[in-house]
């Protein structure tokens, strides 16, 4: 038997020992995606889910081990998806830690900010927001206005964020903070690691079309940071804003699958279409889920070779663009879809005429609506491709 062979059946059993049942089944709510953090309590089952994979540095399987991670090669990695996919099991962590700031701390910090941050994020022990868009600085994000100023040992940064996600439930904030007023724009950029408990720093939330408030405006009021937390070089931050940004269209072409066991569509068109032979009877409606379904495991096998190529040493390109791009307008149309064919039971917001899916269908429509917007627009995406993909003229 070869390793790799021995890996799986001792991760069949551990798996088998150590997954509370309920994390086998569907999501009861969103409440139940495990983010990590000390601001929010979980149910007690995600937690020890939690616990227990991040004990083995499963949260994190192919981090380094000195850094907490799992440790684990490609091809155990792989097993390890594939045998949490076969007890349908969810993923025991989500957030910008896993996701963004830790592979660029792996990335590009130094050892001593490696030490500190990574280990608490493979533990979810601490939950990460991200501050680089304000109310002047969008797309054009190297306009970002907050300040930091030198002051011995620290920075005191004044300034405005905007659409920060999650940053009311956050413990510390990665950011842009402008270090040097007089260089050209993208020059005098530093990127920092900030605790949201330091003083001076306040958040509000902002509501969705949705109905939840996932982000907040964040206002930052003399906040000291340490010069100790600068990721990179002072005024040299735009670059690793950059390494972050292919980290974090990555995540969000990748964010939509996998949340919940099984195929939220198909399942909805079964129960609205019914089947013949089979098949789902509307033959209109079966073209345009297949055409999903495919659109969705080209990008999906995509971004996997894009990702054996990063474990393989490679920093994410300017090709991540094409899958923030095809993702989230693949998103859109799924969510569309799935209103579009529950018909009139596809417009519920409350009520007893309406059953959970249904309700969640018509919510995640309205959300889909930011996903081109949301970590750089479509038309931005679609600028950089044509630029630094094809080799376009400006
Ligand atoms: C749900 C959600 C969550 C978010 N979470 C975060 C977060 O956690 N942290 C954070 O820092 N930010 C976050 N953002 C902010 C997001 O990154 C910005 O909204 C986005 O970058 C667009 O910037 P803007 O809103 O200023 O729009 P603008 O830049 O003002 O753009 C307005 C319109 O003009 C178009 N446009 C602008 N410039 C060009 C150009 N050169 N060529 C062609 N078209 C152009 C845009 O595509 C868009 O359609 C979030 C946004 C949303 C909607």
């Amino acid at each position: 038997m070869t390793d790799l062979e021995q890996f799986r059946i001792d991760t069949q059993k551990w798996l088998a020992a150590n997954a509370p049942a309920s994390m086998r089944e569907p999501l009861r709510s969103d409440d139940d995606i495990c983010w990590g953090g000390r601001k929010v309590k979980y149910p007690a089952d995600v937690q020890r889910w939690l616990d227990v994979m991040a004990e083995r540095g499963w949260t994190a399987p192919t981090w380094p081990r000195e850094y907490g991670g799992g440790g684990l090669n490609k091809a155990e990695a792989r097993v390890l998806k594939e045998e949490m996919g076969k007890l349908r099991l969810r993923p025991p962590l989500t957030g910008f830690g896993l996701s963004m700031i830790g592979p660029l701390l792996l990335q590009e910090a130094s050892e001593d900010l490696k030490r500190a941050h990574i280990p608490p994020i493979v533990r979810g022990e601490i939950r990460w927001c991200q501050g680089y868009s304000e109310p002047g600085a969008g797309s054009d994000l190297a306009s970002l206005q907050t300040r930091a100023v030198r002051d011995g040992d620290d920075f005191i940064v004044t300034g405005q964020k905007v659409w920060t996600s999650y940053a009311d439930k956050s413990d510390w904030m990665f950011l842009l903070v402008r270090t040097d007023p007089a260089a050209p724009k993208h020059l005098g950029i530093t990127f920092v690691l900030m605790d949201m408990t330091s003083p001076g720093v306040s958040v509000k939330p902002i509501r969705l079309i949705s109905g939840a408030s996932p982000f907040c405006e964040t206002f930052l009021d003399g906040v000291r940071v340490p010069t100790s937390q600068v990721v990179g070089e002072i005024n040299a931050g735009w670059t690793i804003a950059k390494a972050l940004l292919g980290h974090e269209r990555t995540m969000i072409a990748e964010a939509f699958k996998d949340r919940v066991p099984g195929n939220p569509l198909v399942e909805l068109a079964r129960k609205h279409l019914g089947e013949a032979d089979g098949r789902l009877a509307d033959p209109v409606y079966r073209d345009q889920v297949a055409q999903v379904e495919m659109d969705q495991t080209c990008l999906d096998l995509t971004i996997r070779r894009a990702q054996d190529s990063m474990k393989a040493g490679h920093k994410p390109g300017p090709e991540t663009s094409i899958f923030k791009y095809y993702g989230t307008e693949t998103n859109k149309r799924r969510r569309e879809l799935m209103v579009d064919l529950a018909g009139q039971q596809g417009l519920g917001w409350e009520g007893a005429g309406f059953d959970a899916a249904e309700l969640s269908a018509t919510r995640d429509w309205l959300r889909s609506r930011a996903n081109s917007i949301e970590g750089g627009t479509s038309e931005i995406q679609l600028n950089i491709i044509a630029k630094r993909v094809l080799g376009l003229p400006d």
